[in-house]
């Protein structure tokens, strides 16, 4: 049998987008598969973070002509339900913007971590490290998913901030973030960190 190479689905242009948030501005990039990232303010840390609960979630700009592919139309809905009441998000439900990265015929282990995590971890829920490796039937690998948790490219909708270790919070964005992290799950109604 021939070996038959599978197309990637990644084939559009990358865009970027800029949604103003609670957090500050994020950033998303996508193509028409997909998002590819979703990142906070890039100087965002424990000495500067000042949420505002008040701000809404709005589309700033966009580099580049046309509309928004789907992905990033159901990322602000997803954004603006989460700041809003996060609750809703399962509630209603909404549904949940495609990744990428999440869209290929061959995931790697970091892939399946995510996928698992954004799957069955939901608004108000935390998971340890080595809960998540045996829900990956891959009780030895809490390293592996520390490391796909630092990796995360789509923070919020890959919840990695709802990962916590056993004794802890445990780490967000290489520890600088922890007070983001914190109330992010303040938000979502965990209250014990
Ligand atoms: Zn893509």
């Amino acid at each position: 049998m021939p070996v038959v190479k599978t197309k990637d689905v990644c084939v559009g242009e990358v865009r970027e987008y800029q949604m103003s948030s609670p957090l500050g501005t994020i950033t998303v990039t996508a193509c028409t598969s997909g998002l590819h990232t979703l990142s906070q303010p890039p100087h965002l840390s424990d000495e500067n973070f000042s949420p505002n609960i008040r701000q809404e979630v709005e589309l700033l700009s966009a580099k580049g002509e046309g509309d928004p592919p789907q992905a990033v139309k159901s990322c602000l809905h997803w954004l603006q339900v989460y700041f809003k009441d996060p609750a809703q998000l399962t509630q209603i439900p909404v549904s949940r913007p495609n990744i990428c990265h999440l869209h290929t015929n061959n995931p790697g282990f970091r892939e399946r971590v995510w996928q698992v995590l954004a799957d069955t971890v939901g608004p108000g829920e935390v998971i340890t490290y080595g809960a998540l490796a045996d829900r990956m039937k891959n009780p030895g690998a809490v390293r592996a998913v520390g490391s796909a948790m630092s990796n995360n490219p789509v923070g919020l909708i890959v919840p990695c901030h709802r990962v916590i270790r056993s004794n802890g919070l445990g780490l967000y964005h290489h520890g600088q973030r922890q007070m983001v992290k914190r109330w992010l799950l303040n938000h979502e109604g965990v209250h014990k960190f």
